[in-house]
């Protein structure tokens, strides 16, 4: 299996890419946009993994199974280095030092690579700092940026990158990519790419947690109950704790690992009290991990609103007279009664009232309750 099997869905990006990776058109910065689940991140790690593949016959780099391949795609190349953060912005000692690691030669492989997952939760003057670095390129590095769109990274930085659209993918790939590698039953596959439309981590998710599957009904089901100000309050009060239990049951588990893997590192007694000395990083990184959460409740609401606003889509497609490709298929019956209940012109104020509600929660400081409510509250 090559590094390009699991940008499923995306074969004008994987053209684009295995030609550079064979030396046309390869530049040293690069801009990959695609909305969210489009795979951004995962495009970009397979071109870096191309462009260092230890393969001799160039048509074949990317093979996926070579040790630089595979370092690459496990994230433990040391030419390779990938930012994500896990807090709101990238600082700008964050930013400095990457620009640092960005000035050395690659130690081993042909190309030093440096992935910005979250190029767009960037500051200004912190993008002043890699905007230096990508202007005066240092001969063997390619900085690779990824964004949800071209207008979410200043046009300074945009102008100086050769763009990576991505594109969502179509259901049905995302299908058989949770088939093909997860091995997930093809029916359940296919309703689970549906609901989570074609984003495959939520994909997978939801294919494999009958957990996140009964949050996600709960939350399409709301509008059919919504009939006053009280059933609004609660509503919003119900979102909220789903966005919360949602992103708390996917934190856990990697909290505890790391935890664990950190324990190992130092070398910790099995049982009883921590010496005092370790006290101190075990703190440091339960604290990030705290940072981590709040971030990941943001995003996980966005989510729950998206899944939300997946009913008043279906709704408006009935509305216009067009019952195909229903996202919640599952509720064609009331989403039919509920459209007949109601016209176009209102189902899309309802849909702008999530879309601002989700504009509130992730870019200004708006407490998310209180913009959920008010969103509820114009959804009656
Ligand atoms: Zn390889």
């Amino acid at each position: 299996m090559s590094v390009w099997d699991d940008l499923q869905g995306q074969p004008a990006v994987v053209d684009q890419l295995r030609q550079a990776a064979e030396g046309e058109g390869l530049t040293h910065a690069w801009l990959f946009t695609g909305p969210p689940g489009s795979g951004r991140s995962n495009a970009a790690k397979a071109f870096a993994a191309a462009l260092n593949c230890d393969q001799d016959d160039i048509t074949r780099r990317g093979c996926g199974q070579c040790h630089a391949c595979q370092t690459i795609v496990g994230e433990t190349h040391s030419d390779v280095t990938f930012v994500r953060t896990e807090k709101v912005t990238i600082t700008i000692d964050e930013a400095r030092e990457l620009v640092s690691t960005a000035g050395n030669r690659p130690s081993s492989a042909r190309w030093r690579i440096i992935v910005v997952e979250d190029a767009d939760r960037m500051a200004e003057r912190t993008t002043n700092v890699l905007l230096k670095a990508i202007e005066e390129p240092t001969p063997r590095t390619i900085w690779m940026l990824c964004a949800p769109s071209p207008a979410d990274v200043l046009v300074t930085i945009r102008s100086r990158c050769r763009p990576v659209a991505l594109r969502l993918p179509p259901a049905a790939d995302v299908a058989a990519l949770l088939v093909s590698r997860d091995g997930i039953a093809p029916d359940v596959a296919e309703r689970a790419a549906r609901a989570a439309q074609s984003h495959v981590g939520i994909a997978r998710r939801l294919a494999r947690d009958p957990d996140a599957r009964q949050r996600r009904l709960d939350t399409v089901r709301f509008p059919l109950h919504l009939r006053g100000v009280t059933a609004a309050v609660m509503m919003a009060d119900k979102l909220v704790k789903i966005a919360t239990e949602e992103a708390a049951s996917s934190n856990e588990e990697r909290d505890a690992a790391e935890k664990a893997a950190l324990l190992a590192t130092l070398g910790a007694p099995e049982s009883g009290p921590l010496p005092p000395a370790m006290r101190g990083q075990v703190k440091q990184l339960e604290d990030d991990q705290k940072r981590r959460a709040k971030r990941s409740i943001t995003d996980s609401l966005d989510r729950t609103l998206t899944d939300l606003l997946s009913f008043y889509r279906d709704v408006l497609i009935i509305q216009m007279g067009n019952a195909v490709d229903l996202v919640n298929l599952e509720l064609r019956d009331e989403l039919q009664e509920f459209a007949g209940r109601s016209i176009p012109e209102v189902t899309l104020g309802r849909m702008d009232a999530i879309n601002t509600a989700r504009q509130r929660i992730t870019t200004s400081n708006v407490a998310p309750l209180l913009a959920v409510e008010s969103m509820a509250a114009s959804l009656i």
